[in-house]
């Protein structure tokens, strides 16, 4: 018999595996399936990750092919390759889709009112191809976008401000990739407006108070978001942790019916007037999937930078062939 909520995890290398643990350790599933095309490879993590049962909430954890995936509630995609060094996130669709075109299908066939939640890179035009490779309504195939990169922008800005990040409300939006772009216009600390925070934060010496270091503080604190990935795989090969702790937010806002307003990547329909491409925008996440984008009220700076996004993503999709 099935235990709730079951979720399957497809492709258990670094991400995967991070993604399972702080799962476990967030008590976040009671049966977990790991699916790899290296069978041993998911067998020795089931073992691994098992054994940790006595400091864990209750929790089967199994390796298995697909019909073991059957009935799971959530389906989380992170099989293929990661970038190398000095390679982009759209380098990798040609093996990485052809991986899909296998894994998808498998998928739908045992599971096919599960939310898929997909983290191989390119994410937002491979949760796109999911989605039509899958036939399921678009709300209930979700890429993991850039909650990732919002995490890491609302650290950077915790640290700048030397604030919990917890306090800080701000996003990015777009392609998770190059392209994306900060709304530096809605970034909130505290509920007082980013660009208002310097008034009040009663700091001495402060390095942003006046105009020209604010602006090019801000261009830094962009810029490490979006270079990040590229600087931890230069150190250590591979990002997983932080992506292994967005996926468990994503995860938790679909299991527990949380209606959580998160930048995962979402199919659009008419968005500022761009549709048929998956980029992220605030989307509302609930036990069905993605309950509603939100349009938000961009500046011209940011509305300009998410229509270059969508031209990037839709090109890169229409050489694709889907
Ligand atoms: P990895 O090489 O460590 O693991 C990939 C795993 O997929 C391997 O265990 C491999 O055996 C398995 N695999 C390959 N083909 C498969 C198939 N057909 N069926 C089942 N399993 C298969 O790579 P990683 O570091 O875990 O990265 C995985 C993906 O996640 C990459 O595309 C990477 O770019 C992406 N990623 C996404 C984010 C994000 O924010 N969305 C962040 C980090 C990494």
């Amino acid at each position: 018999m099935k235990l709730s909520p079951k979720v399957s995890i497809i492709g258990c290398g670094n991400v995967g595996i991070r993604y399972a643990y702080s799962m476990i350790i967030k008590g976040a599933v009671r049966e977990l399936v790991l699916v790899d095309y290296n069978r041993n490879k998911a067998e020795g993590e089931a073992m691994d990750l098992s054994h940790g049962a006595p400091f864990v909430s209750p929790v089967n954890i199994y390796a298995g092919d697909y019909k073991d995936t059957a009935n799971s509630d959530l389906v989380v995609i992170a099989a293929g390759r990661g970038q190398k060094q000095g390679e982009t996130r759209i380098d990798l669709i040609k093996g990485n889709a052809e991986i899909l075109k296998g894994v998808v299908p498998e998928v739908v066939k045992y599971s096919p009112k599960a939310i898929i939640l997909v983290a191989t890179n390119p994410v937002d035009i491979l949760s796109y191809i999911t989605y039509k490779i899958s036939g399921k309504p678009s709300a209930e195939v979700i890429g993991s976008g850039t909650v990732l990169d919002s995490a890491r922008f609302r650290y950077l800005i915790g640290r700048h401000c030397n604030i919990d990040s917890r306090s800080i409300h701000a996003s990015i939006f777009g392609e998770h990739g190059d392209s994306e772009f900060p709304a530096w216009s809605k970034a909130m600390v505290g509920g007082i407006l980013f660009k208002d925070f310097c008034k009040v934060c009663g700091r001495e010496g402060c390095d942003c108070c006046s105009k020209s270091k604010e602006d090019a503080r801000l261009e830094e604190i962009f810029e490490d978001v979006r270079d990040s990935a590229y600087k931890i795989i230069e150190k250590k090969g591979e990002t997983s942790y932080g992506i292994g702790l967005a996926l468990t937010r994503i995860s938790n806002a679909i299991l527990r019916d949380e209606n959580s307003i998160l930048p995962v990547s979402s199919f659009l329909q008419n968005y500022h007037g761009v549709s048929d491409v998956y980029l992220s925008v605030p989307a509302i996440v609930h036990k069905y999937g993605i309950r509603q984008t939100l349009e938000i009220d961009f500046d011209d700076t940011e509305l300009a930078a998410f229509e270059s996004s969508a031209k990037k993503i839709k090109e890169v999709i229409r050489a694709s062939g889907f």
